[in-house]
């Protein structure tokens, strides 16, 4: 099997992938500069799947010591995550977004370039669609330039890369994803909080801990069922699955080939309803009050998971009730870890 590198694999869904990919029997290396996340993200994986990975802390932005690293090590695919990701950092402060998540990714790029046209796997999003006309949205629908510099990333992102893949630098795949949410099953691994959470489990899990009062619902008069955003809610797990999937593709790829490709359930599921799903799963309660609208917010966005089962021959298969009961389980395994208090990036 293939040996993979996985750029920022110590974060959230880099951790849960990383699993998935040594569960299908690929070899990891991965290069994380522990920006947003902790070292001992590597003992909880290796208590997952009884495989250490090999584990590097750099930026990958030093494209010399990766490409390094990359040949020395015999890499032969690339699933790149590393970047920064809060959208509201990114309109405080654009230039740190621009410069880190463009500068990795073109340092990425040229080192798989140059180390024998490696094919790469992007991190990208939904988000790339705006707020689509069409519902569920496929990989046709136009490309809308984002309010926020984190969201403007993508779109770049994905353009330096079909501009190289045109050009005969590597194959890529895209992947966009919609909202991943939820934990490995074990517990041992999610998504680590080292401030207030911006996303909407993270801060419905907290407020069920007693950790936060409420939860603000932002808008309850939007033009859907019940006033609240919609959006496609998947389980981190599918979401790691759906990269093995697309390296496994990758790999059979000529240089020249971008693909873009959904990764979501393909089922828009409203804020008030994500509510009410996870109290019926755990059975605990979730304080919350109507607040504004939160700008920048799209109505609703949800998939088309077409193309993924299709072309990938991947699906995703988890409920949002085991969704739930993951991600609870993760919370309360979170509060007996020493997390320092930090702004998440
Ligand atoms: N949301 C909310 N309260 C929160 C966090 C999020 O009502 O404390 C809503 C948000 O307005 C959006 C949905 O939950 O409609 C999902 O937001 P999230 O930030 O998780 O993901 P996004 O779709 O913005 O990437």
């Amino acid at each position: 099997m293939a040996k993979i590198l996985v750029t920022g694999g110590l974060g959230y869904i880099g951790s849960h992938t990383v699993v998935a990919l040594q569960e299908a029997g690929y070899e990891v290396v991965v290069v994380d500069n522990l920006s947003n996340t902790l070292a001992e993200v590597e003992d909880s994986i290796e208590k997952i799947s009884g495989t250490r990975p090999i584990v590097h802390h750099f930026d990958v932005a030093e494209q010399g010591k990766l490409q390094n690293l990359i040949q020395d090590e015999g890499v032969e695919g690339i699933i790149h995550f590393a970047a920064f990701l809060q959208v509201n950092e990114s309109v405080e402060n654009p230039l740190k977004y621009y410069e880190n998540n463009i500068g990795t990714l073109v340092s990425v790029g040229k080192a798989a370039r140059d180390s024998g046209n490696l094919p790469i796997v992007f991190s990208s999003s939904c988000t790339v669609y705006g707020n689509p006309e069409t519902l569920p949205v496929d990989e046709n629908a136009p490309i809308v330039n984002s309010e926020s510099p984190y969201g403007q990333t993508k779109i770049v992102g994905e353009q330096i890369l079909k501009h190289a893949a045109d050009a005969g630098d590597f194959p890529v795949i895209s992947l966009r994803y919609f909202n991943p949410i939820g934990a490995h099953p074990s517990g041992e691994i999610g998504e680590l909080q080292f401030g207030e959470p911006h996303h909407l489990v993270p801060y419905i899990t907290e407020t069920a801990s007693g950790k936060r009062s409420e939860l603000k619902i932002f808008g309850s008069d939007y033009p859907t069922s019940d006033g609240t955003c919609v959006r496609d809610y998947i389980h981190v797990m599918d979401l790691a699955e759906a990269h093995v999937a697309a390296m496994k593709k990758a790999l059979s790829l000529k240089r020249g080939n971008f693909e873009a490709v959904n990764i979501g359930t393909g089922k828009g599921t409203s804020v008030l309803e994500m509510v009410k799903s996870f109290e019926n799963a755990t059975g605990l309660e979730v304080p919350y009050v109507l607040a504004d609208r939160r700008a920048g917010d799209a109505i609703a966005v949800y998939a088309s998971a077409g193309k993924a089962k299709d072309w990938l021959k991947w699906e995703a298969s988890r409920s949002l009730d085991e969704t739930f009961r993951d991600a609870w389980n993760w919370e309360k395994n979170l509060a007996k870890k020493n997390i320092p208090e930090r702004e998440n990036v």
